[in-house]
């Protein structure tokens, strides 16, 4: 008796240890389950169905589960990884034939090709006292559907030169082209509609005319020796040091609409202007 009690004791103690072994094993499937779900988003997952059934779906290995952790252990499986490593490499063999998204507004590197042909006339307007430069800046080769834009630099904000607030610059860009600037007076300029730009697009040359308020030009050139009238392009700012080939007129190109250009002489800047 004690002897049946003993085995069926020890009966007891290894089904006993069986079963608790079998439940701690099942614990930790559902502990690890319950992680998963918390960790893995399924509704994230493209492969993951639920039927009208209430099973669930592999869509990649069309198979089916009877629960989210049951889906989730075959996603780890053999045959789940197989076939997305499968899709992988079929959806790379097809890639090159699919337009690439969004690529052209990736920034550009432009290659350079020199600096444009230029010309800068003095112009003088009698009746206005006004004076003025007309830039002419040949973009031959300019990209397509592009336009040149000029714009303005202090003294101060230009770092080729040593600093000097008599002058400004002012520059003119078009790729492929180097942008070039032109030293002129630090004068006011005069925003009205004399000053304007033009893009000649049978030619190809942007012009600018930049007139300057006649009040400040009033002072008597000469004495002195004033700095040359003519702007040029100050030494390295434009890049290459070689200078660019003179400038050789424009075919069809309408003439200053200021009449004749007259030479003339930058003013001496009154001591503390
Ligand atoms: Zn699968």
């Amino acid at each position: 008796m004690s002897f049946l009690d003993a085995r069926e004791h020890g009966s007891k103690v290894g089904s006993g240890g069986h079963a608790s072994a079998q439940n701690e094993a099942i614990d930790r499937r559902e502990r690890l389950r319950r992680l998963a779900l918390e960790t893995i988003d399924l509704s994230k997952d493209p492969y993951f169905m639920r039927n009208h059934l209430g099973q669930y779906e592999c869509r990649l290995c069309l198979t089916l589960h009877n629960n989210e952790g049951n889906y989730l252990a075959h996603t780890q499986g053999k045959r789940h990884q197989q076939n997305l490593a499968k899709r992988a490499a079929r959806e790379a063999a097809d890639k090159p034939a699919q337009p690439a998204p969004n690529k052209r507004a990736s920034v550009r590197k432009v290659v350079k090709i020199g600096r444009p042909g230029y010309r800068v006339t003095k112009q003088y307007d009698p009746e206005t006292d006004q004076r003025s430069l007309l830039f002419q800046v040949e973009y031959p080769e300019i990209e397509e559907a592009a336009r040149p834009r000029h714009r303005f630099m202090s003294a101060y904000e230009q770092k080729k030169e040593a600093w000097d607030k008599s002058y400004q610059y002012v520059l003119f860009a078009a790729d492929p082209y180097e942008v070039i600037a032109f030293k002129i007076p630090n004068l006011e300029v005069d925003r009205s509609e004399r000053f304007f730009s033009h893009w000649d697009t049978t030619n190809n040359v942007y012009s600018l005319q930049l007139p300057f308020k006649p009040a400040q030009q009033l002072a008597p050139a000469g004495g002195g020796g004033p700095p040359p009238g003519m702007p040029q392009p100050p030494p390295g700012m434009a890049g290459a040091p070689p200078p660019p080939p003179p400038f050789q007129g424009i075919p069809g190109m309408p003439p200053p609409p200021m009449g004749l250009p007259q030479p003339w002489a930058l003013p001496p800047r009154p001591p503390g202007a």
